[in-house]
C-alpha cells in the first residue's frame, strides 16, 4: 500500500478493517463529522496503538498531574506584581496598542475579525451527571458506535485514585461543529481550512509587536505538554530578543506545517 494519506488508510494500515470498523469508523464520523476517507492521516498518527493492557492515552515514560491541581499552579503563576489578570474581557486590536508585545492565543481568524472566511473547528457540549459511588470504575470510557450519541464519558475521579471521594461526577461529551457563538475547541484542518489559514498567515506575517501562539493562535491540534514546551520555547526567544535588539517573530512555529 502506498504511504496513507487519509485517516482511513491510515486506519487499515495500521490495525485491519475488522478493528477499525469495530472501533476507529463510527468514533472518528461522531468526533469529525466527516468521513474518516476525507480527513488527514495525521489525526490518527497522534493515538497510540497498543496490544497490551496499558491505557494510558500517553506513551511518555514520565507522566503525572499536579499534586495540588492545575488551578493551583496557574494561580501560583499569577500571583506576581508585574501580572495583572482581566477576566471576561475580548483581547482586541485596539487593546494591542497599549503594549509593547503581544502574545495572542485566541483564534487567529478572530484578530482579523473573520475577514478571509471562518476556520472550520468542532466544539462539544457537555452534559454532567451526579450521582454517589462510582459510575463507571475509569476516568475516560469512549463509545464507539454511531447509535450513542456522545462520544465519551469522563469521570474525574478516577485520575487521582489516590482521593476518596463518596460521590462521583461524570460528563458526557457530545462533538458538533462550531457554530459563531461557540467555543472553538478542535481545529478541522482539512484542505480549504489550510488555504484559509495561510492567507491569515501571509496577514499575520505583517502584523508588527505580536506573536501568534497555541493551538488557536496558530490552528494546530496540540496537546498540553507541546503547547507549555511551546511557550517556554517562545518566552526565552522574547527574553533573547529584548536583550539582542533583534526583532520577535510573529510565529515561532510554522502554522502550516
Ligand atoms: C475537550 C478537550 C480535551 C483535551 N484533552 C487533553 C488531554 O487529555 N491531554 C492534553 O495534553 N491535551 C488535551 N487537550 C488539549 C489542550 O486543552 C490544549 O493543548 C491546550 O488547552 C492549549 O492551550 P492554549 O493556551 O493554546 O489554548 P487554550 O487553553 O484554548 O487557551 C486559549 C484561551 O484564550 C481565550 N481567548 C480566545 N480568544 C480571546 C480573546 N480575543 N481575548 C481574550 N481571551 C481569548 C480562550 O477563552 C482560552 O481561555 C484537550 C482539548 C480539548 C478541547
Amino acid at each position: 500500500m502506498l504511504e496513507p494519506k487519509s485517516f482511513e488508510d491510515q486506519a487499515l494500515k495500521f490495525v485491519g478493517r475488522e478493528i477499525y470498523e469495530t472501533f476507529f469508523r463510527g468514533y472518528t464520523r461522531k468526533q469529525w463529522g466527516y468521513e474518516p476517507s476525507q480527513l488527514p492521516s495525521s489525526i490518527l498518527k497522534r493515538l497510540p496503538i497498543r496490544f497490551n493492557y496499558d491505557d494510558n492515552y500517553y506513551s511518555s515514560s514520565y507522566q503525572g498531574i499536579p499534586k495540588n491541581g492545575y488551578t493551583y499552579i496557574i494561580e501560583k503563576m499569577l500571583d506576581h506584581p508585574n501580572i495583572t489578570v482581566h477576566l471576561s474581557t475580548t483581547f482586541t486590536r485596539d487593546l494591542a496598542k497599549k503594549y509593547e508585545h503581544v502574545f495572542y492565543s485566541g483564534p487567529i481568524d478572530a484578530w482579523f475579525s473573520h475577514c478571509a472566511g471562518r476556520l472550520g473547528y468542532r466544539t462539544l457540549d457537555f452534559e454532567t451527571i451526579e450521582e454517589d459511588g462510582d459510575f463507571q470504575g475509569n476516568a475516560v470510557i469512549n463509545y464507539c458506535d454511531e447509535d450513542v450519541p456522545w462520544t465519551r464519558i469522563s469521570e474525574h475521579k478516577h485520575f487521582t485514585p489516590w482521593e476518596q471521594h463518596d460521590k462521583t461526577i461524570v460528563y458526557r461529551e457530545y462533538s458538533r461543529f462550531c457554530e459563531v457563538e461557540d467555543i472553538p475547541y478542535y481545529p478541522i484542518r482539512l484542505m480549504d481550512d489550510k488555504e484559509l489559514l495561510n492567507k491569515y498567515v501571509m496577514m499575520a506575517k505583517k502584523e508588527k509587536n505580536i506573536t501568534f501562539v497555541g493551538r488557536l493562535g496558530t490552528y494546530r491540534y496540540l496537546d498540553m505538554h507541546i503547547t507549555i514546551a511551546e511557550a517556554l520555547e517562545v518566552a526565552d526567544k522574547y527574553i533573547k530578543s529584548v536583550s539582542d535588539g533583534t526583532t520577535m517573530p510573529t510565529f515561532c512555529v510554522n502554522p502550516l506545517s
